[in-house]
């Protein structure tokens, strides 16, 4: 099911994109919870953690490289982050298509709520 990311891949509305290959795609959160909060983004519609397959490995593994050059690029790599992935409603996802938060650029609180 199509959601507003691919409407963000398909450059139909407007995001700052920080980094894009032909699996990935990574831009600003409108929203953002951090100093830095960047979106990691398959380019397939995966809706869930839930919906992974095996034959998705390979973009699971690019989303993870995605991370490393952005924090890098960015420049929280070393000084480090969170990376948040929520799941269906009890998780508080909004937005169905797989995507990981990477949080960064202050020391962050606890995580577990
Ligand atoms: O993990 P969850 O699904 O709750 O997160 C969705 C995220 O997508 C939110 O942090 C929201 O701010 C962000 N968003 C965005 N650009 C949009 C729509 C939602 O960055 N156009």
């Amino acid at each position: 099911m199509a959601t507003i990311f691919t409407k963000i891949i398909n450059r139909e509305i407007p995001a700052t994109i920080v980094f894009e290959n032909d699996k990935v795609i990574a831009f600003k959160d409108i929203n953002p919870a951090a100093p830095v909060h960047i979106l990691v983004v398959p380019k397939k519609e995966i809706p869930t953690i839930n919906d992974i397959k095996p034959e998705d490995k390979d973009i699971i593994g690019e989303m993870y490289l995605a991370i490393g050059e952005i924090t890098k690029k960015l420049g929280i790599a070393e000084e480090g982050y969170r990376v948040i992935t929520n799941c269906n409603e009890f998780g508080g996802q909004e937005v169905f298509h797989l995507h990981f938060h990477i949080l960064g650029g202050k020391k962050l609180g606890a995580l577990l709520a």
